[in-house]
């Protein structure tokens, strides 16, 4: 299925909240969000009140479009997590979170989360020296996350050498800019994930 490409900013006026997909600008006064808060589509005010389905579809909706997969994808997780041990919800996030492309993001590798991806994808990326194409990989305890030694010479690259440790690292993960290197330091708990999901509406939506 095809990748949902038209504009980014506009999820997060769906979703009435920041979603964070185009890097730096997500943090500037030229946030779209911070412009114009408003749904858009030319009936937006005129909608009714929001059921409960409507309450969980959208949860799930802004999830899903946080990590930027697919619906199939995105209920894989859903089902995997559920036959884990533990709350499904809570699972569910930590299996997102552990991706390769969601890691690299976090590392502030790249700026955003279809950036990250782009480089995973691209074969830019090597997780313990090997390269690592898929940005799907689940990330284990001890993973060492780096740059194809002949990539790391880019201009990207050499920038982010001299930018100091990105102050929003989860305390999971390690990341020295100056070998452009990281590691898995933990597993990821659920306080880990700062951002604002109720992944029990998700769960209700799925089990229904
Ligand atoms: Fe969302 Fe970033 Fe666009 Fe703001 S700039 S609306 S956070 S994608």
């Amino acid at each position: 299925m095809a990748r949902y490409t038209s504009a980014d900013c506009r999820l997060c006026r769906r979703e009435k909240c920041k979603l964070f997909l185009k890097g730096d600008r997500c943090y500037s006064e030229k946030c779209a969000l911070t412009k114009r808060n408003k749904i858009p589509g030319q009936h937006a005010d005129g909608r009714k009140k929001i059921t409960e389905y409507g309450l969980q579809l959208r949860e799930k909706q802004k999830t899903k479009r946080i990590y930027g997969l697919q619906e199939k994808q995105f209920h894989k997780y859903y089902e995997e997590a559920e036959r884990m041990s533990g709350m499904t919800g809570a699972t569910m996030l930590i299996l997102l979170e552990q991706r390769l492309d969601n890691v690299v993001y976090r590392m502030g590798i790249g700026v955003s989360r279809s950036q990250a991806r782009q480089f995973v994808n691209h074969g830019l990326i090597t997780v313990n020296g090997k390269r690592v194409t898929i940005p799907a990989y689940q990330v284990k305890v001890g993973d060492v996350i780096g740059i194809k030694e002949k990539k790391a010479n880019q201009v990207l690259f050499q920038e982010l050498k001299q930018a100091k440790k990105p102050g929003n690292l989860p305390k999971w993960l390690e990341f020295v800019p100056s070998e452009l290197q990281g590691k898995v330091i933990a597993a990821p708990t659920r306080e880990d994930i700062d951002m604002n999901i109720q992944e029990h509406m998700i769960v209700e939506l799925y089990s229904k």
